[in-house]
């Protein structure tokens, strides 16, 4: 499909979104490489570092490269919010034309950036990326994130290539569109694919972690996992009437059979059996979807608190 090329003029600012969770081993290493690429660029550039709440010298750190150059940001959260919360705030800040967010840790090669930004020129509004597994992930890693698409993209309307990678870059347009979703419960490569626009991908070669160990806590993992699917299905719900309905047919059957041995047969003896398992299989099943039904409730709790999303401790260079 041919593109309309982007009329933009040539300079454009890029803004740079990186979320930070006890990175400080990784930090000048990454804001170096970093750096070496957005000088090379026709483009202005800012960089929104976004410290999540971090317990050793990642912000701290991150407000001395902010005092050392007026073009980054450092945005430093009251606790630990998540991720997609960090992300979330930086694309609040951007100011770009483009905006690319990415993770700290260099898994995501800054040098990719400016085939990104080619892509972009093309006309392409999201330009995402899809990661080729390092050589360090882990089998478990793997074989979650096998399972964590192929349920996602079962279960919901929204498409999403597996190994999507939260390394993209979103033309304005689409970071207004994201910054206009008030929903805390968050899952950013769904609601990147869900406002449509031109996309295009790129894959890249994950590079193994520059330092330290994964932030993501197989509980984080659980949470994502629960907050994708929530946030763009309800069919666990639908899934409860479709079962509830079952469940009634074949105990209204059951009934039927118990009242004919009791009517017109001298079979019946006190059926001790079948009733502790049917109070068993009901029980059950009832308590497992309002677990379901609670779930989706309690989302409805949270976003209708209209809590802020996330608490910003200390912003240097705010523009
Ligand atoms: N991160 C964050 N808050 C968290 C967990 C992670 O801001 O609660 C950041 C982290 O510093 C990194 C990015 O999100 O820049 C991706 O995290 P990580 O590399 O640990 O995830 P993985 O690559 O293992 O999926
Ligand atoms: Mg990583």
């Amino acid at each position: 499909m041919p593109l309309k090329a982007r009329k933009t003029s040539p300079k454009g600012l890029i803004s740079i979104v990186v979320p930070m969770f006890n990175e400080a081993e990784s930090l000048q290493q990454f804001y170096e490489r970093l750096l070496a690429q957005l000088v090379t660029l026709p483009h202005d550039y800012e960089i929104i570092f976004v410290d999540d709440g971090s317990s050793d010298a990642t912000a701290a750190l991150l407000e001395k490269i902010a005092a050392a150059n007026p073009r980054v940001q450092a945005i430093s959260f009251s606790r630990n919010f998540g991720h997609q919360m960090a992300l979330t705030a930086g694309l609040h800040h951007t100011r770009g034309d483009a905006v690319i967010v990415m993770d700290g840790d260099l898994q995501h090669p800054p040098e990719l950036i400016g085939t990104l930004l080619a892509r972009w020129q093309e006309g392409n509004e999201v330009v995402y990326t899809v990661r080729e597994d390092a050589a360090d992930t882990s089998l478990f890693k793997r074989v979650t994130s096998h399972f964590f698409y192929a349920i996602i993209n079962k279960l919901t309307r929204v498409q999403i290539r597996p190994n999507a990678a939260d390394f993209r870059l979103m033309d304005r347009k689409a970071v207004d569109v994201m910054n206009q979703c008030p929903e805390r419960f968050r899952f950013l490569r769904g609601l990147t694919s869900w406002i449509g626009f031109q996309q295009t991908s790129v894959t890249f070669k994950a590079e193994p972690r520059f330092a330290g160990t994964s932030k993501y806590s197989i509980r984080k993992m659980a949470a994502f996992g629960l907050d994708a699917v929530t946030s763009f299905s309800i069919t666990p719900l639908r899934l409860v009437f479709y079962l509830g309905w079952m469940t009634s047919f074949v105990s209204f059957l059951y009934i039927l059979y118990a009242l004919y041995i009791k009517l017109f047969t001298d079979r019946a003896i006190a059926g001790w059996t079948s009733v502790i398992i049917l109070i068993l299989f009901l029980g059950g099943i009832q308590l497992l979807f309002m677990g379901i039904i609670g779930e989706y409730i309690g989302r409805i709790y949270e976003e209708i608190k209209g809590r802020p999303p996330y608490i910003i401790k200390k912003h240097v260079n705010k523009k």
